[in-house]
């Protein structure tokens, strides 16, 4: 089979490897679609702090089980599924705590172990979630990006009075800006970023109000609109962002970042303790599988509007470039496999 491998930082190929079998508990998933991510961009740049070499990237990837290993109910066989990245042990405390995503022995597909940018790939029979009829094969694919959404809405509990600041608006800030219109229906979704071809993609993602803070202060204008987020997403990840949004927040609101930055960032206890503010923070997904499943199928989100860009995934050197470099066109870039 054919598998895209980081060697190492900047050396990416596609090589020839045995056709993998699964162990007892696993399935073999025969890809079909694969998404790229930041982070597979930063895999193959040596960016990402977790990440061993080689390795074959890819965590959002969709395809058809074609092989069982022991004990894996063979009614399986054939099933069209999504994978789920997030390997968890089951038994320590954040397990326990329903945060299998921060799992003491966590490995995550594509990271800490072989990915889905291949054309087969064995993942454990649990993680392998089957896609109804009716959902697309360029749908099902999407289900992961859309669980990054679903796990930092999970947090906070979003309601109909909120009114929520998403902070960039590339795919993670898109898929949010999705769940919280058309899961949770906030009163308003107002998104920040640099770029205006990505704020016209969250007005086409349902942002009520987009600001270009290159071109406006942001806070110039939130005041001048009276306007206080009462749920604010950092999807930018920049650690200057933390502290503005502190100052920017409406008593008894809640943050959320994202970002893994390890520089110091400098915020002020005050503005927190005396707004009351929550902070969490947000790491790729608990279990949300099963409920983005249910999202797409009942049409609440769509990620239709996020797809801009499909290559083979032969071509997916050119493909990693253009997700790069492409700000302003491109969202989120499949690749196809050979079926
Ligand atoms: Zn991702
Ligand atoms: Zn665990």
């Amino acid at each position: 089979m054919k598998s895209i491998v980081v060697k190492n930082p900047d050396e990416l190929v596609i090589e020839d490897r045995p056709l993998p079998a699964p162990a007892a508990g696993e399935v073999r998933v025969r890809i079909k679609l694969a998404g790229i991510c930041g982070s597979d961009s930063h895999i193959y740049r040596g960016h990402n702090p977790f990440a061993q070499y080689p390795r074959v990237i890819g965590h959002e990837f969709f395809g058809v089980i074609d092989a069982i290993g022991e004990g894996v109910d063979s009614l399986r066989l054939g099933q069209r599924v999504s994978v789920d990245p997030v390997i968890s042990c089951g038994h320590c405390y954040p397990c326990s705590v329903g945060k299998p995503n921060v799992c003491t022995s966590l490995v995550v597909l594509g990271v800490h172990r072989d990915g889905g940018f291949s054309e087969y790939a064995v993942v454990p029979a649990k993680n392998a979630f089957a896609i109804p009829d009716n959902l697309a094969d360029h749908h099902a694919v999407m289900v992961e990006p859309f669980t990054i959404a679903a796990n930092v809405t999970g947090q906070v509990n979003p309601g109909k009075n909120d009114i929520a600041l998403v902070y960039g608006a590339g795919p993670m800030g898109l898929t949010t800006v999705q769940v919280l219109k058309g899961v949770y229906k906030v009163r308003q979704v107002i998104v920040v970023d640099r770029i205006d071809e990505r704020l016209a993609m969250a007005q086409k993602s349902g942002a009520d109000t987009v600001i270009n803070n290159r071109e406006h202060s942001l806070a110039a204008r939130l005041i001048e609109e009276g306007i206080q987020p009462t749920l604010i997403v950092d999807a930018a990840c920049h650690p200057s962002i933390l502290q503005e949004a502190i100052s920017l927040a409406s008593p008894a609101a809640r943050i959320v970042i994202m970002g893994f930055s390890s520089e110091p960032t400098e915020i002020i206890q005050q503005g927190i303790t005396g707004k009351e503010i929550s902070i969490f923070s947000s790491r790729l997904n608990a279990n949300k599988f099963p409920l983005v499943i249910d999202w797409l199928t009942q049409g609440l989100i769509d990620p239709d509007k996020l797809i801009t860009h499909t290559f083979d995934y032969q071509q997916v050197a050119d493909a990693i470039e253009v997700f790069e470099k492409d700000q302003r066109q491109c969202c989120k870039v499949l690749l196809t496999f050979p079926s």
